[in-house]
């Protein structure tokens, strides 16, 4: 079921879940600031999920209320886990959900990272 962008976090969702270690992942990354694990439905032959460590619903509502230590880190993170899997070249897709109208599913912020074939168009 989408879920709204913004608005109160919800501390049961799956991905505060994981990052309680609650559930487990196939984690391939992890600092202060941030947990990237493998999608339990992988998309592409690379299909990993960055996500930040605080609790925000989306990228909306991490870009009103991280610090910019958090903000540059998640980044950070994100290009240092592209390269963990040799994507840079050829390249790779980033994708962040936020809200009802993009399907977002979990309501935890998270960028995919898919990568490791030609990913076609991207809008469908
Ligand atoms: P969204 O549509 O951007 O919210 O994407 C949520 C993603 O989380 C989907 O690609 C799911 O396959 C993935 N997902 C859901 N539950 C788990 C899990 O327990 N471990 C890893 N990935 C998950």
């Amino acid at each position: 079921m989408a879920v709204s962008g913004i608005g109160k976090y919800d501390p049961e969702n799956i991905f505060a879940k994981i990052l309680r270690g609650e559930i487990p992942c196939k984690k391939v990354f992890e600092n202060d600031y941030v947990l990237a694990f493998h999608d339990i439905a992988p998309k592409a032959p690379v299909h990993v999920l960055v996500i930040p460590k605080g609790p925000y619903v989306s990228f909306a509502d991490f870009t009103q209320r991280a610090s910019d230590k958090e903000i540059v880190g998640f980044n950070k993170a994100v290009g240092d886990v592209a390269r963990m899997f040799r994507l840079d070249e050829p390249g790779y897709r980033m994708i962040g959900n936020v809200g009802q109208d993009s399907g977002q599913e979990v309501p935890h912020f998270h960028v995919h990272i898919l990568g490791g074939r030609p990913l076609g168009p991207m809008l469908a």
